[in-house]
């Protein structure tokens, strides 16, 4: 099984993937911005036991409009976002695709929060779904 290996932009913390990621997204959200830094984050979520986390971390705790909760977890030494969970989902780990540095890692299907999509922005791809 290949194995992806996603880092913080210091080296000091890893996330070691097995497989193939259970789905990739484009998020629009506000939080995502503000967590990216971008006007739009990409992210791709795995099996919670096909991912472990190397290094020194610490976790950002935040309550969701809609009241569910997420858990970042972040270098200590860099401050890049390396994984983050969230409750409702307590099976998945969601990864930042570009910690990934790959262009050739697998392409989204899905778009979301596209109600909060700055408006020159075009998510295009050969199988991308379109969400508000
Ligand atoms: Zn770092
Ligand atoms: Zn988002």
């Amino acid at each position: 099984m290949a194995e992806r290996v996603a880092q913080c932009r210091c080296g000091a913390v890893e996330a070691r993937c097995q497989g193939d990621p259970v789905r990739v997204s484009v998020c629009h959200c506000l939080i995502c911005q503000q967590r990216s830094g971008s006007v739009l984050a990409v992210q791709a979520r795995f099996a919670k036991e096909d991912v472990a986390i190397l290094g020194s971390t610490k976790t950002f705790h935040r309550v969701n409009e809609e009241g569910t909760r997420s858990r970042f977890l972040f270098c200590i030494e860099c401050g890049c976002t390396i994984a983050y969970m969230v409750d409702n989902f307590p099976d998945l780990v969601a990864i930042p695709v570009g910690a990934f540095a790959d262009p050739n890692f697998p392409a989204p299907h899905y778009s979301v929060y596209e109600g909060r999509k700055h408006a020159w922005v075009a998510v295009v791809g050969p199988q991308i779904e379109h969400f508000d």
